[in-house]
């Protein structure tokens, strides 16, 4: 069942950057944001819905100012073919909210060979507890 919100419900929820990015497919600027270069031990959800979205044991350091993990949790992402800025990518969603989160591209580490690219304001860290 997907979470459907009108753009005023989320804007009451979010804040502007997390709007414009999980909501207009915005892109938060390298190397801003606040998880590219964060190294807890937990699970990142997505900050509209609360999904959980990957584990940071699949995260690793792509250099590209962005958090990149290898492979998000079963079903929690959607992919969508994105023509925009003359590039033929592939656009990653929250499955369960339709929120974008960035692209994944087929240059990343095994086991997988993904790299899933996420703007930072799209998620939120929870600590694993023990
Ligand atoms: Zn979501």
């Amino acid at each position: 069942m997907k979470i459907k919100k009108s753009d005023q419900e989320w804007i009451e929820q979010l804040s502007p950057e997390e709007f414009y990015v999980c909501r207009q497919h915005g892109t938060e600027r390298a190397f801003t944001g606040k998880f590219y270069n964060f190294k807890g031990d937990g699970i990142y959800s997505c900050v509209c819905c609360g999904a959980p979205l990957f584990d940071s044991e699949t995260k690793f350091d792509s250099g590209t100012g962005w958090p990149s993990y290898f492979e998000p949790f079963e079903g929690a992402i959607d992919e969508y073919r994105d023509i925009s800025h003359g590039m033929i990518r592939v656009e990653v969603r929250c499955s369960k909210c339709d929120a974008h989160l960035g692209h994944v591209f087929p240059d990343g580490p095994e086991p997988t060979g993904l790299r899933y690219c996420i703007n930072s304001v799209c998620l939120t860290f929870q600590e694993r507890e023990d």
